[in-house]
């Protein structure tokens, strides 16, 4: 494929992604800020560019998987639905799940992700009566490098940072797993059957797991909508001297981009634009 297919790929790439970002704003109402857009685009080109030979191998897309009659700890009856593609070559079949994660992140919560693959793996098993040989995460977040090479064009960069990015994060199957992890939705169906909705507690919201750069509070809390409301949040921004109406940054030039951004954002919301 010539150098100008490839150009006509990536402008198709970047129309349906304005087209889906469009969308989603006229159908929320809800934007996200000019940075945050950019960065979810490079995203996507990074991953396009990383895993297009899987991508063009990819024989069923987007395949909904549904395990219906499940029964929870109180009783309740629940299904679980997931959605996977999935690659057969010859006799082997793979089954790809899509996050948008990063992968050392992936690697170092690998029992947490493979649950979840491990059910659909099940599901896939029942349903077609052959077990898939492989389960994979995809976790398409690129590498900071990735970005900063894609930003400044730099194309030897770009080659070399690629090479070294490995998004395809391979598990195995397991069944125990797929118990465990049908039981743990059953639990949680019943938590929201019993409008038992408890916010982890602040001491939670203080840990940093393993790869994550700050706790959950700063890192996760900061982002949700319900933080004005939750008695976990204000207890832990409290525990830092802190208003929950404040933001907590690690480093005070993200503090600077995201006001920027939020200005610049609302000025769009104002003036129409
Ligand atoms: S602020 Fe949101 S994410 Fe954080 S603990 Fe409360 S409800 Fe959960």
């Amino acid at each position: 494929m010539s150098k100008h297919d490839d150009q006509e790929i990536e402008q198709f790439l970047e129309e349906v992604f304005s087209e889906n970002y469009e969308h989603l704003h006229a159908e929320t109402g809800r934007g996200i800020t000019p940075a945050m857009r950019q960065l979810a685009w490079e995203h996507v080109r990074a991953y396009w560019r990383k895993m297009r030979s899987v991508a063009e191998k990819v024989t069923e897309t987007e395949v909904r998987l549904s395990l219906p009659s499940q029964t929870s700890p109180s009783g309740k009856q629940f299904t679980i639905e997931g959605v996977v593609d999935v690659v057969r070559e010859g006799d082997e079949t793979i089954i790809y799940d899509l996050k948008t994660h990063n992968p050392d992140i992936v690697m170092i919560n690998k029992e947490a992700y493979a649950g979840q693959l491990n059910v659909y793996a099940h599901i896939w098993q029942k349903l077609r009566g052959n077990t898939p040989d492989d389960i994979a995460i995809i976790a398409t977040e690129p590498p900071a490098e990735v970005r900063k090479a894609l930003q400044d064009n730099d194309i030897d960069a770009l080659k070399r940072k690629m090479a070294k990015w490995d998004p395809v994060v391979r598990l195995n199957f397991d069944q125990s797993a797929v118990d465990k992890c049908v039981s743990h939705f059953g639990q949680i169906v019943d938590n929201i059957e019993n409008r038992r909705f408890v916010p982890p507690s602040p001491k939670e919201l203080g840990k940093t797991k393993p790869g994550q750069k700050a706790p959950f509070g700063t890192a996760v809390c900061r982002h949700c909508d319900a933080r004005f409301s939750c008695r976990s949040y204000e207890k832990y921004m409290a525990s830092k001297g802190r208003k929950r109406t404040e933001v907590i940054v690690h480093d005070e030039s993200e503090l600077e981009t995201e006001r920027e951004d939020f200005l610049e954002t609302m000025v769009d919301a104002e003036t129409g634009v």
